[in-house]
């Protein structure tokens, strides 16, 4: 049985007294539940994050690494360095991340062998822009995406890989993908990591959907047998909906 997962983008959102609230808040709300639930806050904040939740199922994730051990890379935070304080999971490849600041499928590849180089987990993001929608690009925008940063890799590190499904015109936008646009890409996928690496490990891959997930919405995408769960933007950052999103796993 493949792992069901929820996670929380928070962005670049929340501060420390606000991070503390919301930890405490979804730790006192969390449900009981077969997923796994994770938040990404900002990297100032993982500490007192991975230090509130000690005693909670929740974990913690970063939302990018450099792909460097250490070194002059100012501004910049290591694999080693999220490990050395218990993150052992990394959202890499996120759009926004695509689109502000330039990182491409090659970079991405070579944050995907580090983050992998220190058995991290990686929860990896791609999916097409509206224009490669419109115009039917998107199945090979997606296969482009995954075959360059991904598909070099050996079997053995797919057991380290959760894959984000993230249309980029539906992200913070309100406009989401249907459940049916969501199943259809999902299996999509499921079927270019057949191809390449076979049934056995295609199954066990997690497809995580993001793209303005809302309580309203959730139940129908998570009910799809090809969506795994959810990689949640604006709707994590309020615990009442951040739950409500868990309990439609
Ligand atoms: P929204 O849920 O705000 O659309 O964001 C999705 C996302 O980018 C999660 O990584």
């Amino acid at each position: 049985m493949r792992k069901k997962i929820v996670a929380g983008n928070w962005k670049m959102n929340n501060n420390l007294e606000q991070t503390e609230a919301l930890l405490s808040e979804l730790s006192a709300k969390l449900p009981d539940t077969h997923a796994e639930v994770v938040v990404a806050p900002t990297f100032v904040n993982l500490t007192t994050a991975q230090r509130n939740l000690q005693s909670s199922a929740i974990k913690v994730a970063a939302q990018n690494m450099h792909f460097a051990e250490s070194g002059a890379y100012t501004g910049e935070i290591s694999a080693d360095m999220l490990m050395n304080i218990h993150v052992d999971t990394v959202i890499l490849g996120h759009s926004e991340r695509r689109a502000y600041f330039g990182e491409d499928d090659a970079l991405l590849s070579k944050k995907v062998q580090a983050a992998l180089e220190k058995d991290m987990t990686i929860i990896f993001c791609f999916g097409e822009e509206l224009e490669e929608r419109k115009s039917g690009n998107h199945f090979s925008v997606v296969e482009s995406q995954l075959k360059n940063a991904l598909f070099d890799l050996d079997a053995t590190a797919w057991k380290n890989i959760v894959l984000a499904y993230e249309p980029v015109w539906a992200i913070g936008t309100g406009e989401t993908a249907s459940p049916e646009q969501a199943q259809e890409m999902h299996a999509f996928i499921r079927k270019t990591i057949t191809d390449s690496y076979g049934a056995d490990i295609s199954d066990e891959v997690s497809i995580l959907y993001g793209g303005s997930v809302k309580p309203g919405n959730a139940g129908d995408i998570f009910g799809k047998p090809d969506v795994d769960g959810g990689l949640i933007g604006g709707a994590s950052l309020k615990a009442d909906d951040f739950i409500a999103i868990i309990k439609a796993i």
